[in-house]
């Protein structure tokens, strides 16, 4: 079968014709597999925890949806389902065991297509039931492709929900209407955070640096979700007219951090997801800041399988009436590797379509 390899952590990328051996578990027919900066790092030479399962060769892709194509008599799953794969596989450690590696406490674990475990970009893959988490509703077929950048939004939501209930945070009508959330970084998953928590309830902003293209633009007006460009007005101005509650950085630099800390306000909650390899720096300030305004900051990484369920209800429930659909700007072949070098104009997902 055709797929998708890289060597690490040296990088590159082609396909390849593999050979799956004669492992037994559910049988799945990739459908699409979602490319995201971590496959562009990776192809790049640029991820250096990146490693193949056996050999030297790693396939390539986490973000996937497929139909189950064979399987035994006593699976969870028949043949025909619409899966989606988990991509975290549990080490030994407490958490690990306990079906929660998204919190590992050692790092022993292993990630499809990243890291120790060959990913989803190939026609089929064979998987054990307990790492599958179904689609009920076909008619999300190409939308559950969103199901694993959303999963670690829907870990996030959990823990934000969590903080908010130190003090009363919610607002007169009991509600979080006159929250106002700060979105740093306007890529796939930025927009999956903006399109959450707008449907949390809350006012959401979402910051960039530059102009945004068309696509990104017209996605943010349908869902009523503010824009703020900050070459062209700084975050200071917008933040003394809609303050800072909420932060989220999904691009995980310390510049953006400071800038959280500096406008966010007192009981504020700042949510950290991006990591851009950016070494952190130590500022007095920012400490000083963080402990008197009493801000909860928390890391978040990943997403349990439950999160799993929770974006593939999300997708559901809310993919139509907010124009999910428009996030997915490109199906491509799987011989198209310049997918992952080259960016398209109004990108913001591309997806290779198996079948
Ligand atoms: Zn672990």
């Amino acid at each position: 079968m055709r797929a998708i390899t890289t060597i690490p952590p040296g990088g590159g990328v082609k396909l390849s014709q593999v050979n799956e051996g004669s492992s037994s578990g559910i049988r799945i027919k990739t459908h699409l597999t979602g490319i995201c900066g971590t496959d562009k790092e990776i192809a790049a030479g640029k991820l250096k925890f990146a490693r193949p399962e056996v050999g030297q060769s790693l396939i390539l892709g986490h973000e996937a949806v497929g139909i189950v194509s064979e399987t035994s008599d006593d699976a969870a799953f028949k043949e025909g389902d619409v899966v989606v794969p988990i991509v975290r596989r549990p080490g030994k450690c407490r958490m690990c065991q306990l079906g929660r590696q998204d919190y590992c406490e050692d790092g022993d674990f292993v990630e499809a297509g990243i890291r120790g475990k060959n990913g989803f970009m190939r026609d089929e893959f064979v998987e054990n039931a307990e790492y599958l988490v179904k689609v009920d509703n076909a008619g999300i077929l190409d939308l559950a492709v969103l199901t694993e950048p959303l999963k670690n939004v829907m870990k996030m939501k959990e823990i934000f929900q969590f903080l908010r209930l130190r003090i009363p945070w919610y607002c007169s009508d009991s509600t979080l209407s006159c929250k106002n959330m700060y979105v740093f970084g306007t890529g796939t998953e930025g927009l999956l955070i903006s399109t959450v928590f707008k449907e949390l309830g809350m006012n959401v902003v979402e910051v960039n640096r530059h102009p945004l293209g068309e696509n990104v633009l017209n996605y943010l007006e349908n869902n009523k979700i503010e824009y703020l460009d900050t070459s062209a007005e700084k975050l200071d101005r917008r933040v003394k007219e809609f303050s800072m509650d909420a932060a989220v950085d999904a691009v995980g630099a310390m510049d953006v951090f400071k800038e959280i800390t500096d406008n966010i306000n007192s009981n504020g909650i700042a949510l950290m997801f991006g990591t851009s390899g950016q070494l952190p720096s130590s500022n007095y300030e920012v400490l000083e800041s963080i402990v008197d305004k009493n801000v909860a900051i928390v890391g978040s990484v990943d997403g349990a399988k439950i999160h799993y369920s929770e974006a593939i209800n999300f997708l559901e429930a809310h993919g139509k009436g907010m124009h999910m659909e428009k996030l997915i700007t490109g199906k491509y072949e799987p011989e198209d590797l310049k997918v992952f070098t080259e960016r398209e104009k109004g990108e913001i997902k591309k997806v290779i379509a198996w079948s």
